[in-house]
C-alpha cells in the first residue's frame, strides 16, 4: 500500500522550466500548492543513479531533505531501440553545458545514420518519485512509444520533441497542442499512477 500524500505544499525537484510547466499543469486539478527547488534556493544535486527511478529518488530526497517538505521529482528521456536506449538516463547531457537541444537532436540522427539508420523506433521514459523528509520514497514509470523523424518539426514543448511522432499520430509533440501531449506523454503515464497511488481518496 502506497503512502498518501496528505499535506497541501509540495516542492517539484527540478530546475527544468519545460517539466515544471508540465508538472504543475498536471497537479493543478489535485488543489496542491507547488513550490519549485529553484524558488527555494536548493541546490541540484548530481543525477549519479544508473536508472531513471535512481535519478528521481536522489533528486526528491534531497529536496525533501533539504526543504523538510515533500517533493516530487521528475527523471526522464528519450530511448533510442537503434542506439540500445541512448541517451536514456544522459538526455539532458547531451545538450551540452549550454542545453542546446538541437545539437542533441543532431546528435540521435547522427548516430542513428550510422547504424544505417533504419530502424527509428524510440520512446520517453518518465520516472516520477515522491519523498518525504524522512526518506520514505513513491515511484512510478511511465513510456510513451513512437519514431523519430528528420528535420525536427514544430516549436512547441520542450526537449526531443520536436523529433518524436508518437505511434498512430501524424504530430510530433514539438506540433502538438500541449494539452493533447498531456494527455499521452510518458509524464502523464507516470502522473496517472503516483495519483492513484498517493493522492485517490
Ligand atoms: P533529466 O531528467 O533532468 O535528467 O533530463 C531529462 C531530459 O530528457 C530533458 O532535459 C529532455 O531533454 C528529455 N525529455 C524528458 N522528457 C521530455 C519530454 O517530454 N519531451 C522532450 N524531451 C524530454
Amino acid at each position: 500500500m502506497a503512502r498518501k500524500f496528505g499535506g497541501d505544499r509540495l516542492v517539484i525537484a527540478s530546475h527544468n522550466q519545460g517539466k515544471l510547466r508540465e508538472i504543475a499543469a498536471l497537479l493543478e486539478p489535485h488543489g496542491v500548492d507547488v513550490v519549485s527547488a529553484a524558488a527555494l534556493g536548493l541546490p541540484e544535486p548530481e543525477e549519479t543513479g544508473d536508472s531513471f527511478v535512481a535519478n528521481a529518488e536522489l533528486k526528491a530526497r534531497a529536496a525533501a531533505t533539504a526543504a523538510g517538505l515533500p517533493a516530487l521529482s521528475d527523471d526522464s528521456g528519450l530511448a533510442v531501440d537503434a542506439l540500445d536506449g541512448a541517451p536514456g538516463i544522459y538526455s539532458a547531457r547531451w545538450a551540452g553545458p549550454d542545453r542546446d537541444f538541437r545539437l542533441a537532436m543532431e546528435r540521435v540522427e547522427r548516430e542513428l545514420a550510422a547504424r544505417d539508420g533504419a530502424n527509428r523506433r524510440a520512446r520517453f521514459v518518465c520516472a516520477l518519485s515522491l519523498c518525504w523528509p524522512d526518506n520514505h520514497c513513491e515511484s512510478f514509470e511511465g513510456t510513451v512509444a513512437g519514431s523519430l523523424v528528420w528535420p525536427p518539426r514544430g516549436e512547441r514543448g520542450f526537449g526531443y520533441d520536436p523529433i518524436f511522432l508518437p505511434e498512430e499520430r501524424t504530430l510530433t509533440f514539438g506540433e502538438m497542442e500541449p494539452a493533447a501531449k498531456h494527455a499521452m506523454s510518458h509524464r502523464a503515464e507516470a502522473f496517472r499512477k503516483l495519483i492513484a497511488a498517493c493522492f485517490a481518496p
